[in-house]
């Protein structure tokens, strides 16, 4: 007799505000665990040196992202200072229909948007160790000018009192320490026995 061991696939959400490191610590989180796939979104605002068309985001005009919406074609989507940005539904679904945990990095509107929605999910709420240490790293990721970063400052205020609606906090103080409780959310919530769907093989 054997037993064989499908997996489901865990949808994950990465959430918090802007600057707060989500970007660096779902990089290191990719890169760390091949379980996980990026749910690649839908965006009207325009690729930054380095980013790829359908890597880093699927880079779309207006015209183009009101087709999709048209079609019903996202899962959640949401204006996020001043751009356009939606998870597609076919990204997450396929890749969860496979078995693959999909990960979400979306805004605060589109993480409550998606687990007012769905039923099963993860979500990870990542703090900043304080609104001055968040003011300095948007400073020194210079993407944005400095009205823009204290526009993001005020939103981060009001994103933060959500906190309760996510499943998971994390304080994303020391890099090592923040990845190190990323990773033991990620691979405890893997284990969760609803994840397993066991056959019995008769010999
Ligand atoms: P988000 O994706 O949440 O907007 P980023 O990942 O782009 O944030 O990080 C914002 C900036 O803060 C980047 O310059 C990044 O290198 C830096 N950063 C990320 N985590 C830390 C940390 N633990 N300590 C100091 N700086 C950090
Ligand atoms: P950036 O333009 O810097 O890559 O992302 C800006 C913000 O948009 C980040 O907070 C990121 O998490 C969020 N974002 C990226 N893709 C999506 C998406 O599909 N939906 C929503 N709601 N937010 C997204």
């Amino acid at each position: 007799m054997g037993v064989i061991v499908k997996r489901k696939g865990m949808l994950l959400i990465i959430s918090g505000p802007s600057g707060t490191g989500k970007g660096t610590l779902v990089k290191k989180l990719m890169e760390s665990d091949p379980s996980i796939s990026f749910s690649c979104s839908a965006t009207t605002r325009a690729p930054r040196p380095g980013e790829i068309d359908g890597v880093h985001y699927h880079f779309i005009d207006d015209t183009a992202y009101d087709c999709l919406l048209s079609e019903d074609a996202f899962l959640e989507h949401a204006t996020v200072h001043g751009h356009r940005y939606g998870t597609l539904k076919r990204e997450v679904e396929e890749q969860l229909a496979s078995g693959k945990n999909v990960l979400l990095d979306i805004d605060p509107q589109g993480a409550i948007n998606v687990m007012n929605h769905v039923c099963d999910y993860v979500s990870v709420f990542i703090l900043p160790p304080s609104f001055s240490a968040l003011r300095v790293r948007l400073h020194t990721r210079n993407t944005d000018d400095p009205v823009e970063i204290e526009r993001r400052l005020r939103n981060a205020r009001r994103e933060v009192l959500n906190i309760g609606k996510y499943h998971y906090a994390v304080v994303n103080d020391d890099l090592e320490l923040a990845f190190s409780q990323l990773q033991s959310i990620v691979n405890a919530e893997k284990q969760r026995t609803t994840r397993f769907c066991p056959t019995i093989l008769e010999d």
